[in-house]
């Protein structure tokens, strides 16, 4: 690896890592060579008393939480799936739901990283902590980085509670709601009044996971198969979209217990186009009412929900919720339909309220804006003048989101 870096440096070519490809965004699409770290995998060493694991930076998230699993230790949050790898969901502020937890980003105490130069740079409270400081979230701009020490802790399990709620009663209840629940969040469904809850608890009840054919069912073949069957549908025809739609609300509600990472991250099968910003936490009912007013007036067909989620504000300076409380709202629109024109229209009401973009899903910010956003904006650029001087690390994205 860092004869690779040394040899594109000298030949001024540009190297992209690629973690698993997860990203909407051509945040790991390279001009020139591109570096997969799948062969850095597993835990390195295990530090009790600290609670931290070193991981290879190419361990996917699902690799990881088995592992950890295994040692009766778990990450205290996730996203909603697994196939990331752990520095890819890190570089891109990746996160989940829950006011008091931020962002995985945030978890990350100690990184190895390639820089621009070849040299192995160690980033933690010690040595480089202005590295570590900004190297969290890089979006791939630093190197290369080839391991991760991250924050853990005791295994635990969940109890999932998914009930339909009216968006009205879950946008005027949803300070109540945040605040009473671990992780909650919602996923209005556009053409309906409603919207699915997901409100996932800490317990210590026992294991009570959905049994296992009626558990594929509802997660695998209703979620995935018979979901991708009428957005098919609502494709060859979107003036039945509405009508379709509302067959998902009556899904009803459904209750288990599960080790936490088994309820986190579900089989995503169906392909789509995302776009999330996160904006002050306090605007949330504000945005949403726009952008379902808007939905209407302009008569969009959305065959996929408006997800809704929070996460506590964090220090990582290209973190999206950098500074302040935060509430995220995802749009989506199935594979092989137009969604330009929804999400910059979405985009649009989101800027007056300050919004970031996701770092890896579809957004059409460019560096000027993104500098009003994030505050440390310059500190990530001091950094990146450090370690990648002549730009080995730059894309196309890069150069479109950093100048
Ligand atoms: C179905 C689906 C569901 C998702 N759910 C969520 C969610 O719940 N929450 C959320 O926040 N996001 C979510 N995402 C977005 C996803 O978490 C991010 O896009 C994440 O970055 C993908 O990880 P990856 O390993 O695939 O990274 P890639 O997409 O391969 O790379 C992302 C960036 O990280 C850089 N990178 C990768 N490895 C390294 C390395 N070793 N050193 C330096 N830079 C590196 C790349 O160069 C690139 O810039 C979802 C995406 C999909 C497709």
């Amino acid at each position: 690896m860092v004869r690779l870096v040394q040899r594109a440096r000298a030949a001024n070519e540009r190297v992209k890592v690629v973690g698993s490809g997860h990203s909407f965004t051509p945040a790991a699409v390279s001009d020139g060579h591109m570096i997969s770290i799948g062969a850095l995998r597993g835990i390195r060493s295990i530090d009790r008393t600290a609670k931290t694991v070193v991981v290879g930076a190419g361990t996917t998230l699902n690799e990881l939480n088995a592992l950890l699993h295994s040692e009766g230790l778990a990450m205290a949050n996730l996203g909603d799936i697994a196939y990331q790898t752990v520095a890819g969901a890190i570089s891109t502020s990746t996160h989940g739901t829950g006011v008091h937890l931020p962002g995985l980003a945030a978890q990350v105490v100690g990184l190895r990283i390639v820089d621009g130069e070849g040299n192995v740079v160690v980033a933690n409270e010690h040595q480089n902590p202005h590295l570590l400081d900004v190297g969290r979230v890089s979006v791939g701009a630093l190197g290369v980085i080839t391991e991760c020490t991250i924050k853990v802790v005791d295994a635990f399990r969940l109890h999932a509670h998914e009930m339909p709620m009216k968006l009205d009663d879950a946008l005027a209840n949803v300070e109540e709601l945040k605040a009473t629940n671990d992780h909650f969040e919602f996923f209005w469904i556009p053409h309906t009044r409603w919207a699915l809850t997901k409100r996932n608890n800490r317990t210590t009840e026992p294991l009570q996971p959905l049994p296992k054919v009626k558990g594929w069912i509802e997660k695998t073949f209703m979620e995935n198969y018979a979901f991708g069957a009428l957005c098919r549908v609502g494709r060859m025809k979107p003036s039945l979209i509405p009508k379709l739609a509302t067959a998902l609300p009556s899904s009803g509600s459904r209750t288990y217990v599960n080790d936490s990472y088994k309820i986190f991250a579900s089989p995503r099968l169906v392909r789509f186009y995302e776009m999330e910003h996160s904006l002050p936490a306090e605007h949330l009912p504000d945005a949403m009412c726009d952008i379902r007013s808007m939905v209407e007036r302009k008569g969009y067909m959305l065959n996929f929900p408006v997800e809704v989620r929070f996460t506590a504000s964090d220090d990582v300076p290209l973190s999206t919720s950098f500074g302040r409380d935060s509430a995220y709202i995802a749009v989506h629109v199935y594979k092989g339909m137009e969604y330009e024109p929804y999400f910059r229209d979405v985009e649009d009401i989101l800027r007056g309220y300050d919004a970031r973009p996701h770092w890896g899903k579809i957004h059409h910010r460019e560096a000027d804006e993104l500098a009003t956003l994030y505050p440390r904006f310059n500190d990530f650029l001091a950094v990146r003048d450090e370690l990648d001087p002549n730009r080995t690390f730059a894309n196309r994205y890069t150069d479109r989101v950093f100048g």
